[in-house]
């Protein structure tokens, strides 16, 4: 997608006024749960069942403004309140998340589709960055200087921007929010939160976990929708900063508008994951998390691998051994304990899978495993795909060079380690990147001459953790600070230098 289809592209039409009877989600704004303005709503699906499960309202501009002025109202006592209190709401909220793990999961898994160990992982991730802001105490600490001249000291002072907000993707609707929101509170700001709109209901859980946070109304707020909120969000003039985790095209949008306006932007986008493999890989210790790098969360995720890159000899094994584990993974409602791949998130996204697929056929790549004809017994109305791997795919076909983001994987040989560095480099994208060797020398390479800035060695997904930064480069990250770790306190802060003589 360019830019200008983001622009002009009518994300409104394709949704559509739903006609089901299921529930209709509200938003939480100033402490209560209010319905939206809009009249519009999106269907929400138990993608494995094919199954409406609830209505997301597409929340107006209006409805952005109101939950900006509770925010802007909430922000004075909340930045007020000593850090040590705002840490106890935050100690309270990971207590009430892992009393809710399991529910929690289970909604992921139910709007989302990917199985429940993935789920559970998932929001393990998510309760970490809780743990990590309870420490923002120590954290947002600043620094000083005495005596920078006779009798004169010298203070850094961290203090929080405002009100903030982000935006967040569907393919990881209870962790993505939690890598903004424990940090944005946690620093003494005020939030709003926009969930997908396709996986709505997991937010909604976590939003009534922190009503009982004891956060003063307006802290804490949660707008369902979807272009239009973001849009509000990007333009309003009391939005001081935004976070957005999504697409390139949209995260580039975001970053330009909202930077336009005035806001600082940190702007996650999508990715072309290369895998390389050398011969001297360990294939035993190795192939399986290859193969849950490629088809986890049926390929989507930020992280998944998407193209195999075996160097020289290693090409054989690699198409070998990935056939035989495509072949075996058992594809199924991810809700059965078992089951190692769910289904794709929604029937329109299965048919762009499927093209993807088609393209690849046509642009002559060798389809070795076919995933397009499966059927899962007991679920035939699940939006469900098949592993499916070509061989022989170069960078110039859509599928070795687009984000197709589904249980698809290319295998593009090469004959050495550089070869395999310069095919991630020709690449716009550069969010994560794994190589599988036993050689020192050859790891340290990769490590150093990588485009992508999260470096797997012997790691299938260079996952994203609590007290690490986290963000891709290139087309894959707009803005300068990454997410969690040290740099949320440096996002959600400002540094106010305090210079003082006492007579
Ligand atoms: P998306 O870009 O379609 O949507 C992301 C958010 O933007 C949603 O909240 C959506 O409502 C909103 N949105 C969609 N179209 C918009 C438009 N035209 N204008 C304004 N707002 C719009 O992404 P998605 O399909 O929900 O998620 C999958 C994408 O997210 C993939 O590209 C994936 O790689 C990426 N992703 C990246 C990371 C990362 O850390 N870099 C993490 C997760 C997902």
């Amino acid at each position: 997608m360019t830019d200008s289809a983001v622009v002009a592209g009518s994300h409104a039409a394709e949704t559509s006024r739903s006609s089901s009877q299921a529930e209709i989600l509200e938003n939480f704004v100033g402490g209560r749960w209010v319905e939206s303005n809009s009249r519009e709503f999106l269907d929400v699906y138990n993608p494995a069942r094919g199954e409406v499960i609830a209505r997301t309202p597409l929340s107006t501009g209006a409805d952005v403004d109101a939950a900006v002025a509770v925010a802007k109202k909430a922000f004075p006592a909340w930045r007020d309140t000593p850090p040590v209190a705002r840490a106890r709401s935050l100690f309270r909220f990971r207590d009430l998340l892992e009393q809710s793990f399991e529910e929690l999961a289970r909604t992921v898994t139910a709007e989302h589709g990917k199985t429940i160990e993935e789920s559970r992982g998932s929001v393990r991730r998510g309760i970490e960055c809780v743990e990590v802001a309870c420490g923002s105490p120590s954290l947002m600490m600043g620094y000083g200087l005495e005596n920078i001249s006779s009798g004169i000291d010298c203070q850094v002072i961290r203090q929080p921007v405002g009100v903030c907000a982000a935006i967040a993707p569907f393919n990881f609707p209870a962790m993505v929010p939690l890598w903004f929101l424990p940090f944005a509170v946690g620093t003494g700001n005020t939030i709003i939160v926009k969930p997908s709109e396709q996986v709505p209901l997991s937010q909604r859980l976590v939003f009534r976990l922190l009503e009982k946070c004891d956060l003063p109304p307006g802290v804490v707020n949660l707008v369902n929708g979807g272009r239009e909120v973001v849009e509000a969000i990007c333009d309003h003039p009391e939005i001081r900063a935004v976070s957005f985790v999504g697409s390139t095209p949209v995260a580039r949008t975001v970053w330009r508008r909202a930077t336009h306006a005035g806001k600082r932007v940190q702007a996650l986008g999508g990715a072309k994951n290369f895998v390389v493999v050398m011969p001297d890989a360990d294939w035993d210790r190795s192939i399986n998390v290859i193969t849950e790098s490629f088809y986890g969360c049926a390929g989507e995720r930020c992280l998944a691998g998407s193209v195999l890159v075996p160097v020289g000899e290693a090409h054989r094994d690699a198409r070998d051994r990935m056939v035989a584990s495509a072949k075996a993974l058992r594809v199924g409602d991810g809700m059965e304990e078992g089951v190692s791949m769910g289904p794709v998130i929604s029937a329109r996204h299965r048919e762009r899978v499927l093209d993807y697929i088609e393209k690849g056929v046509e642009e002559g790549a060798k389809l070795v495993v076919d995933g397009r004809k499966i059927s899962v017994a007991g679920s035939e109305k699940g939006f469900f795909l098949g592993p499916t791997l070509f061989d022989d795919v170069r960078p110039s076909m859509a599928i070795g060079h687009e984000e197709i983001f589904g249980p698809v994987a290319a295998i593009t040989p090469v004959a050495t380690l550089d070869e395999a560095i310069e095919v991630m480099h020709a690449h716009p994208n550069a969010n994560a990147t794994s190589i599988f060797t036993s050689s020192g020398k050859a790891a340290r390479e990769f490590a150093r001459h990588a485009s992508a800035s999260m470096v797997g060695v012997n790691i299938g997904v260079a996952a994203p953790m609590a007290y690490f930064p986290f963000g891709g480069a290139k087309d894959s990250f707009f803005g300068d600070l990454k997410v969690h770790g040290r740099d949320a306190y440096e996002f959600y802060t400002d540094k106010k230098v305090v210079i003082s003589r006492w007579f």
